[in-house]
């Protein structure tokens, strides 16, 4: 077997060979090279010492405690790593500390799955070191645990996580062994860290397929604990008629979303429009009364919120997220006049219009033939389009005067009262756009002024 590698990372496979260490591709990139995937980083294992390396190279940097050096190699920066074991591993989450070994076995062996752990050197004609039959199982499409699945869970519980994350993710089938582990030991993914959990979900979100990690994690026990608030939605049927569940229902709506948004959308949109996607509903449990869910997108709003915190996602996209759940419940009539439809873009706020729509799309197909459709929906689009070119005022930055022209017109000073006039402006230029001119507005002005609150 021959694998493609760049040339920069052969050049430092041949550097540290030409001082007598060992050195190997090793890892997630052996993996994707075999698949015929570019991998998104090359990292390679050596025997050499993290001085031992810095020696070698001189552009390179010894950044942490794991063994771990930093290398420039043309345009590429190459983490070579010193063989290692993991010493201690006591709350299921971090090693206590690492030990270097100078067996390449030893590394390979505390990797998480045996497609994870194969090494490959370009020396000598090329060859592979597949010590747990990695090879194999990535042809089968397996993704099964180096060593006794059970200690390798307990060791860090995040590998369940990335065995649910390299299955959905890649088509892959958890080998029954690991599964049943996963299933013994998911009570341990409490102990893992918001941002640890962030990372994998993320990856099954933003995979093509996100339904299928959702349901293997719930299938194996993992999102009743990383996520409960999910988890009960299997519990609430979806309408009165029980054929379908609410988590159902959100998964379908995910798949939807991740399937519809055009290419070329910033990937935070996307992002943002799958979180939503998921959790629209998840107000549905707690509101759930014969078949009604009354207020279940401000209840949603609110677990939402709280979800997103405790997997510690920044908080533009937990603002955004909480935003769409709360606003997806838009009803749209045919005789809504133009300035209903301006306080509807108004209150969703320019920027969220085009997500806005393409959650409810999703949710439309979310819902299959079954719930009542907003079939109005694409009307409602054209409707606002011609709103935005014909109008431009859907925040008061888009007034045609600012405090300073009313202060000065009609000689005030900065307080409450010239908020107070700008937002009456504001109400009746949504209302009627062609009363977006500066004379207008300062004559408004003084009729608002003249006319004290109460
Ligand atoms: P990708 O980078 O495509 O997400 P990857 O397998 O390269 O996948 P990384 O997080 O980059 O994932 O890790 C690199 C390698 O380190 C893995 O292939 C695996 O061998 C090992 N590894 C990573 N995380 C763990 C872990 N929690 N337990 C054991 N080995 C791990
Ligand atoms: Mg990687």
């Amino acid at each position: 077997m021959h694998l493609q590698i760049p040339a920069d990372v052969a050049t430092v496979i041949k550097r540290l060979r030409e001082k007598d260490h060992e050195a190997f591709v090793v890892g997630g990139c052996v993996r994707d090279a075999i698949r015929g995937v570019d991998p998104a980083d090359w990292d390679v294992a050596t025997d050499a010492d993290p001085s031992e390396i810095q020696s070698v190279f001189k552009r390179s940097l010894y950044t942490n405690r794991f063994g771990t050096v930093v290398v420039r190699q043309g345009d590429h920066e190459i983490e070579v790593t010193t063989y290692r074991v993991e010493a201690e591993y006591s709350d299921h989450r971090r090693p206590d500390a690492v030990a270097f070994t100078e067996s390449l076995q030893a590394d390979l062996s505390r990797r998480d799955f045996t497609m994870n752990a194969m090494a490959w050197s370009p020396e000598d004609g090329g060859h592979l070191v597949d010590p747990f039959h990695g090879r194999a199982d990535l042809d089968a499409r397996i993704v099964r645990a180096v060593g006794d699945p059970d200690e390798r869970f307990r060791e860090d519980a995040l590998r369940m996580l990335r065995a649910v994350r390299f299955g959905a993710v890649l088509g892959f089938t958890i080998e029954p062994a690991t599964a049943t582990a996963i299933e013994r030991n998911a009570h341990l993914a409490s102990t893992l860290s918001g941002e640890r959990i962030q990372q994998e979900l993320l990856r099954i979100i933003r995979g093509p397929v996100p339904s299928v990690g959702f349901r293997m994690l719930s299938n194996l026990g993992i999102l009743a604990v990383i996520a409960p608030e999910l988890e009960r939605c299997r519990e609430t049927p979806q309408e009165k008629v029980a054929a379908v569940d609410v988590f159902e229902h959100s998964l379908a709506t995910l798949d939807a979303a991740a399937a519809e948004m055009p290419p070329g959308t910033p990937s935070e949109d996307d992002l943002i429009l799958r979180l939503a996607a998921l959790f629209h509903d998840i107000g549905k449990p707690d509101t759930h009364d014969d078949g009604h869910f009354h207020q279940h997108e401000f209840v949603g709003e609110a677990i939402a919120r709280r979800i997103l915190r405790r997997w510690k996602l920044d908080k533009a996209t937990v603002e955004q997220v909480a935003h769409l759940v709360r606003n997806h419940m838009f009803w749209y009539q045919p005789d809504w006049t133009s300035s209903a439809v301006r306080r509807f873009i108004r209150k969703v706020g320019l920027e969220s219009i085009p997500v806005l729509f393409a959650l409810r799309k999703a949710d439309n197909i979310g819902s299959g033939a079954r719930a009542p459709r907003m079939f109005a929906l694409d009307e409602l689009w054209l409707r606002v389009q011609g709103e935005i070119h014909r109008a431009n005022t859907f925040s008061k930055r888009d007034l045609k005067v600012d405090g300073n022209d009313v202060m000065a017109a009609l000689g005030l000073r900065p307080g409450p009262e010239v908020g107070r006039i700008l937002e009456a402006l504001f109400e009746r230029v949504l209302d009627e756009p062609e009363l977006n001119e500066p004379a207008t507005l300062i004559a408004l002005a003084r009729e608002v002024h003249s006319r004290p609150p109460g």
